[in-house]
């Protein structure tokens, strides 16, 4: 492959931040030049995509690759736009193992603008705030990478886990705010869409392995959350999280390509 005829479609692309940006060059820290050599084994003189906080995609070649940092030329800036018009904040219950990481990658690659981990009474998984901000930057870790493979144009936000009682506080914030119940046994999601097709801001929220309570079910209602059924199977946490984001995004057209 000659060094700049790789195809847009396969150049590997990279959030940057404005900080490495100088003029037309771009700085890249360590990590990044080691990723770069070793991982994905690209060379002086190849072509990255960049995307930039304001979601803008410059194509640079790679001018220097050493071992503690790396820089390119911007070649090339172009406006990119795969973000859904949706703004879906997936609200989920944190299950736990590796179901977690699962559910922050699926739902970044199909479209997710951010994520607010919950503690409910049922959850498992125990986090601490200061003891467990390695596992935040961990997150938001897998959300970033997520995001660069799907080609987005932004980073979708990983907040902070909050409880079910500080959530009350921020439903408010939303059009629609979902609230999939698997003890939910009349109210359907295609009606309830079909009432609020000019939704801008919506909130999935989503269960942990063993479910919401009655009582926690009768606080998310209370808070304007909508109870609805996702059919009389019940999906385990991370099934019902892709599943109802991926209805969601095809209900509101955001998984269409313009014709
Ligand atoms: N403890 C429950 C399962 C919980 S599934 C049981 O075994 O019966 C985890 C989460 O996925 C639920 O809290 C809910 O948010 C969602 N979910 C799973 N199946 C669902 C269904 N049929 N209808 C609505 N939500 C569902």
């Amino acid at each position: 492959m000659g060094e700049h005829h790789c195809p847009k479609g396969i150049m590997q692309r990279f959030f940057i931040t404005n900080e490495q940006i100088r003029g037309n060059k771009i700085n890249f820290d360590r990590e990044f030049a080691h990723q770069a050599t070793r991982v994905l084994r690209l060379r002086k003189g190849n072509s990255i995509l960049c995307i930039d906080p304001e979601g803008q995609t410059h194509q640079v070649v790679l001018s220097y690759l050493g071992k503690n940092q790396a820089y390119g030329e911007i070649t090339e800036s172009f406006t990119e736009n795969k973000e859904p018009e949706l703004e879906i904040t997936l609200i989920q219950a944190i299950p736990k193992g590796d179901r977690w990481p699962y559910i922050l990658q699926k739902c970044t690659e199909l479209g997710v603008k951010a994520i607010q981990p919950l503690l409910s009474e049922r959850t498992v998984f125990k986090y601490n705030e200061d003891r467990d901000s390695k596992k935040l930057e961990r997150w938001r870790r897998i959300v970033k990478e997520a995001a660069e493979q799907s080609q987005r144009q932004m980073i979708p936000q990983v907040f902070p886990p909050t409880d079910l009682i500080s959530l009350a506080n921020i439903l408010q914030q939303f059009d629609l705010v979902v609230f999939a119940w698997e003890e939910e046994k009349e109210k359907n999601l295609k009606k309830l869409y079909e009432a609020h097709e000019n939704s801008e801001k919506i909130a999935l929220i989503v269960g942990p392995e063993g479910g919401f309570s009655q009582r926690e079910a009768e606080l998310l209602t209370e808070a304007g959350g909508k109870a609805v059924a996702l059919g009389p199977r019940i999906l385990r946490s991370e099934t019902a999280a892709v599943v109802l984001t991926a209805i969601t995004l095809y209900q509101y057209g955001q998984m269409e390509v313009q014709r």
